[in-house]
């Protein structure tokens, strides 16, 4: 894990930060090493604009650091009007230039590989988010695994991980806190995301201390994955809510639910490293257990939410 996060730091504070300098601080000959370098830097910022997990040092960030390449890339043109735009290169400088090049296709692919994530063929079913006390943040969540590491299993294929945001723009008090409560959505009460029937729970697995996770539960049962849970049975599709607390759960199997109507609170138990809402639809396989149907996309109120979605949503208001 703090290898991960050290990646994390350094690809989203450290890496941009140095990008920036070096293409301030270029020593340009032309005109179109000036382009050169500009469209590295520039297909590098929009890879981590897209793929970034923002909520790990702070929402801002993600514009911030755009802002301040616009500016850079303003004054390096501006510093390099007066050159010419391009004189012949030895095979020395044209080995470098290409290598150059390969980077910025493999920046631009991957932002494409990203971006294809937004969009979906499939007829989606539309549900009501399912969260409603402050402002959240899609970590996981698109149709492309580039932004959705769920999207490589068949069941999971849309499913979104979410967490909230605190007023830094950040997912927790902290990297990776141990404390349940320094996590913003931690307790927040979840609410049914659609009309339906409650076709299995699970209310009584212990919140875990992060990033631990409790691995027995799932040799006992596979669907102890998902934490305690509930998976509701709409208009032909089921829903899975996971991850959540500890005897939160505030419906039992059998019930006819609405939607909006609470259902549990967030938590901390099962396949999960910290506190967040996993949820997504499925279609055919069994009625029970879950995960054995095929993904399904869904919007919440019309948008279909990716990484980096972020969703204001207050009881009795939705924007
Ligand atoms: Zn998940």
């Amino acid at each position: 894990m703090m290898f991960q996060i050290s990646i994390l730091l350094f690809t989203h504070l450290f890496l941009p930060a140095w990008f920036l300098f070096w293409l301030w601080k270029g020593k340009y000959k032309t005109k179109f090493d000036w382009l050169i370098r500009s469209l590295l830097v520039g297909t590098f910022f929009l890879y981590i604009f897209l793929s970034g997990r923002w909520d790990w040092v702070g929402y801002y960030f993600r514009y911030l650091w755009l802002l301040l390449f616009f500016i850079v890339l303003y004054k390096t043109y501006r510093g390099n009007r007066s050159a010419t735009f391009y004189i012949r290169k030895d095979i020395k400088t044209w080995f470098f230039t290409g290598i150059n090049i390969i980077v910025i296709v493999i920046f631009l692919l991957f932002s494409a590989f990203a971006i294809s994530g937004y969009f979906y063929n499939e007829k989606p079913i539309n549900l009501s988010f399912p969260l409603k006390n402050g402002i959240y943040y899609v970590g996981h969540g698109g149709s492309s695994p580039v932004i959705n590491y769920h999207n490589i299993v068949t069941s999971q294929r849309f499913a979104l991980d979410i967490v909230k945001l605190n007023i830094f723009g950040i997912r927790a008090e902290g990297i990776l806190p141990e404390t349940l409560t320094k996590y913003e959505i931690f307790g927040d009460t979840v609410y049914s995301p659609c009309n339906g029937i409650v076709i299995e729970t699970e209310n009584n697995l212990e919140d875990q201390i992060p990033p631990q996770i409790n691995r027995e539960n799932f040799k006992e049962n596979r669907n102890n994955i998902a934490g305690n849970r509930v998976v509701i049975l709409g208009d032909g599709y089921k829903i899975l809510i996971a991850h959540m607390m500890k005897n939160s759960l505030m419906v039992s199997e059998g019930d006819t639910i609405t939607t909006g109507q609470p259902v549990g609170r967030v938590g901390n138990t099962g396949n999960t490293s910290e506190p967040h809402l996993h949820i997504h639809a499925e279609k055919g396989g069994e009625e029970i257990p879950i995960l054995t149907g095929e993904g399904i996309p869904v919007v919440f109120n019309g948008r279909f939410l990716v990484r980096n979605s972020l969703v204001f949503n207050q009881v009795g208001v939705n924007y």
